[in-house]
């Protein structure tokens, strides 16, 4: 339900009224008040006068003396006021007359009567109370003299209405007062709500974000002025609103076009924004879909950095803003890896952060399993050279032969170590400085050919053939070095476990927009299914035990493989039926 709401210009009547009535109420009371001490002054003169005369009147009789106060009737006659009541008491409080009273001689004792017991003590005293004789009030004036009292009284008669009645001028002047008053604020304020009601109007306005910059209606006070300001005001935080949310959805593309998942929350765990991406974490490391960011509180695996981030938002602790903590943990589901990390703002609202470091943590993992296989495969060759030197140098009585023998055996096993080296290198190459290498337009055939002559009297020995079906117009965009150790190391494969008498075929089968595609297949015994997808791995070798001794590095297809996807493209190998393998592989244009 809404209130009525008053006008200002009502309001301003009613405090004015308000203020006038309290003024008025307040001076008319002093007024009466005035007139009542003034009243009282008179009857007490008047009184005193009419005990001096009842005084004299006694004396002048010998009434005392006498006993016979009714003559004091008399007096009573002599005055005007009808009221006027005349009593004579003795010491005791005695009534000895009572103008008012017939019989007198009857009545009560007075001496406890206020007025008594002043004029007892001081000589005289008024008082001034009801009559229950004649239903008025009275003032009473007794005074005490030669042990009796005289006391006079008369009707006490300073009423509200008698004194509204005397000052009905004034009244009416306040009345007039009050109507001038009243028309002139009509005015003054009827113009100070004109600028008020402009001004909400304008407020109004500028609430419900319509333009401003027409409004010129500004009027020449201090009124004006603040309507000036605030149509600056107003204009700046316009702007500054504009600004910020070209700001704020600049910050917005900024968080979705992130890989990391963002999100704020309150200190009651109230998402206060979040991007995409941060669901969609959500929805990869918890069990079930979800489209709600705070599903993120009820994961398991989330829980010890709530846990964490809870001792910070409960603590009374103040957060220091140059050193936020941060609190982070890192995560395996489903064969990835993520990171998430939750940071403490001063106002106890926190920021969590996901990301997916599957890639850096498995390359973490590899690069750790790779440096322990590396040492284990110098550790062959190495210890073979130390077993030639040892026996060279330890039997003097080695024949020239046997002495030539191995050093022969040593020098080989040197240049494995050599072998060993040059493709780990070239791999690390590969994978970490991947830029380094110099691409360019190329022609395969070329690189091929030369690769081939090389080796040509190897091929021969084991009476291989090769043959080549590729045009010689076909140009990829790589690097020679290494698309010539991509075939130089297939047809070093094919030379070592293909074996005699084989053939090996090299095509291009297909070409697409982007890509060459390639078959390599040789003729020879090739491998058996379940290591086919293993080939490409480092150091993975078939015949582990035999091939350590003698045959390659095991890095072979390591480095084929990593040189093609460098060229953009992909490799896989397959069982021919009838024997052999084959490697399909593309390269890009
Ligand atoms: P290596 O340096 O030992 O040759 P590779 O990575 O080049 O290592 O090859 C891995 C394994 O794959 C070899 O040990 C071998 O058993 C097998 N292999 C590779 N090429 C051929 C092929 N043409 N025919 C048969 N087996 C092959």
């Amino acid at each position: 339900m809404t209130r009525h709401r008053r006008s200002y210009q009502q309001r301003i009547f009613i405090y004015f009224f308000a203020v006038f009535t309290v003024f008025t109420v307040l001076t008319l009371a002093f007024q009466f008040n005035r007139e009542k001490e003034f009243r009282k002054e008179q009857l007490e003169t008047e009184l005193n006068t009419i005990s001096e005369i009842t005084l004299k009147f006694i004396e002048r009789y010998e009434l005392f003396y006498y006993k016979d106060f009714s003559r004091l009737d008399t007096i009573k006659q002599l005055v005007p006021d009808k009221n006027l009541r005349i009593t004579v008491a003795n010491r005791k409080g005695n009534i000895l007359y009572d103008s008012f009273v017939a019989d007198y001689q009857n009545m009560e004792n007075h001496l406890t009567r206020p007025e008594f017991q002043k004029a007892l003590h001081s000589g005289q005293g008024g008082n001034i109370r009801h009559s229950s004789t004649t239903g008025q009030d009275f003032y009473y004036f007794a005074r005490y003299i030669d042990d009796y009292f005289i006391r006079c009284a008369v009707v006490y008669d300073v009423k509200v209405q008698n004194f509204l009645q005397t000052e009905r001028v004034f009244i009416f002047f306040i009345l007039a007062l009050f109507i001038i008053t009243g028309i002139i604020l009509y005015f003054v304020t009827k113009r100070l709500a004109d600028f008020i009601t402009k001004l909400r109007d304008f407020a109004i306005r500028a609430n419900n974000d319509e333009d401003m910059s027409s409004d010129t209606e500004f009027v020449d006070s201090e009124i004006g002025d603040i309507q000036k300001q605030i149509v600056s005001i107003y204009n700046h935080l316009h702007d500054a609103k504009n600004e910020l949310g070209a700001e704020k959805d600049r910050l917005y593309n900024h968080l979705n076009a992130l890989n990391e998942g963002i999100a704020f929350f309150n200190s009651n765990n109230e998402k206060i924004l979040a991007n995409s991406r941060f669901i969609q974490y959500i929805n990869l490391i918890s069990d079930h879909s979800t489209i709600s960011v705070n599903a993120l509180f009820d994961i398991d695996e989330v829980k010890p950095l709530l846990e964490k981030l809870k001792e910070y938002l409960d603590d009374e602790k103040i957060i220091n803003p140059h050193n936020l903590p941060v609190e982070t943990i890192r995560i395996a589901k489903n064969d990835k890896f993520y990171k998430i990390q939750g940071i403490i703002f001063p106002d106890k609202s926190f920021e969590i952060l996901m990301s997916d470091i599957t890639r850096l943590e498995k390359r973490r993992l590899l690069k750790q399993q790779l440096t322990s296989n590396i040492a284990h495969e110098l550790k062959t060759p190495l210890a073979s050279i130390k077993g030639y030197l040892d026996t060279l140098l330890s039997t003097k009585s080695l024949t020239k032969e046997k002495q030539l023998y191995f050093i022969e055996k040593a020098y080989a096993q040197s240049k494995r170590l050599g072998d060993l080296l040059n493709d780990i290198s070239l791999l690390n190459n590969i994978e970490d400085a991947g830029e380094l290498f110099d691409f360019k337009e190329l022609k395969v055939r070329p690189i091929i050919n030369d690769v081939v002559e090389n080796m040509t009297s190897r091929l021969v020995e084991k009476n291989m053939h090769i043959e080549l079906n590729i045009d010689d117009s076909v140009q990829v965009y790589g690097n020679e070095n290494l698309l010539a150790s991509v075939f130089q190391n297939l047809i070093e494969n094919s030379i070592n476990y293909a074996g005699k008498n084989t053939s090996i075929n090299i095509r291009q089968y297909l070409e697409d927009e982007k890509f060459y595609y390639f078959s390599y297949l040789d003729t020879g015994k090739g491998i058996s299914e379940e290591h086919l997808t293993r080939i490409f791995e480092r150091f993975y070798r078939v015949d582990e035990g035999r091939m350590r001794e003698t045959g390659g590095t095991g890095l072979g297809l390591s480095i084929v493989k990593n040189a093609v996807q460098l060229h953009q493209g992909d490799i896989s190998a397959r069982i021919k039926t009838g024997g052999g393998l084959e490697f399909i592989f593309s390269l890009s244009k």
